[in-house]
């Protein structure tokens, strides 16, 4: 694997500013990678994928640092899944791996709550993914980071549950990137999450939850019961 590092940012880069907009007015679209890393895929009972295995979040799922994550009346037991999130800056569409990393515009840190029992149950997983609060976006960093050496940690009351470095996802960001916009063009202000380590495990009401990239972003959120 290779990666420019530390990667130019895209020409267009989106400030912090102009990314707490784009999540106001919602980004086009969340595309999130499943399986991509061996110990998780193995916690789960799965095979190590072959290619990237890719499904969409709604941005109606996106909540900011301090919201609430809401456990869904449906759902009996409601995960985190901490992750590096990949901000677009500009366009792409039939990316190389290099063009797909001079493309992004920022990194974030990102919880990709999924309602496990949901998602064994369902033949897709939009639902399990998709509730309102599902997913916590924490600021923009758009300084210059060493793709490969990024580490993503999640902590639930101040315990650490998840860590893991970029250099051990099965697929590298700049692969994973160029995939995705071999089947759909990614725009400036869309999210990429690029799958969650092993350690995943059940959020409950009153547990607060924190992703970090660490030195990067930061996202903590409190747990509560649907009103
Ligand atoms: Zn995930």
């Amino acid at each position: 694997m290779s990666f420019s590092k530390p990667f130019q940012l895209a020409r267009r880069e989106i400030s912090r500013n102009e990314f707490r907009m784009a999540t106001l007015n919602r980004p086009g679209k969340i595309v999130c990678i499943g399986r991509n890393y061996r110990e998780h895929a193995k916690e789960m009972g799965n095979e190590v994928p072959t290619e990237p295995l890719f499904f969409l979040k709604p941005s109606s799922s996106i909540i900011a640092d301090g919201q609430p994550i809401v456990l869904p009346a449906q759902s009996e037991r409601v995960e985190f899944e901490g992750e590096i999130g990949i901000v677009i800056g500009s366009a792409i569409k039939r990316a190389s791996e290099s063009e797909a990393e001079r493309a992004i515009g920022g990194i974030v840190a990102l919880n990709d709550v999924t309602a496990r029992d949901l998602q064994k149950k369902d033949s897709q997983w939009t639902r399990a993914k998709g509730f309102d609060t599902f997913c916590p976006i924490g600021a923009v960093s758009n300084g210059s980071h060493d793709l490969s050496n990024l580490t993503v940690m999640t902590r639930v009351n101040g315990v650490e549950k998840q860590r893991a470095s970029s250099d051990e996802m099965v697929f590298s960001i700049g692969k994973l990137l160029s995939y995705v916009s071999h089947v759909m063009t990614l725009e400036p202000g869309d999210i990429v999450a690029t799958g969650t380590p092993s350690g995943v495990g059940p959020l409950a009401v009153g547990d607060i939850v924190e992703i970090e990239v660490v030195g990067v972003s930061k996202v903590s959120n409190p747990v509560e019961a649907r009103a």
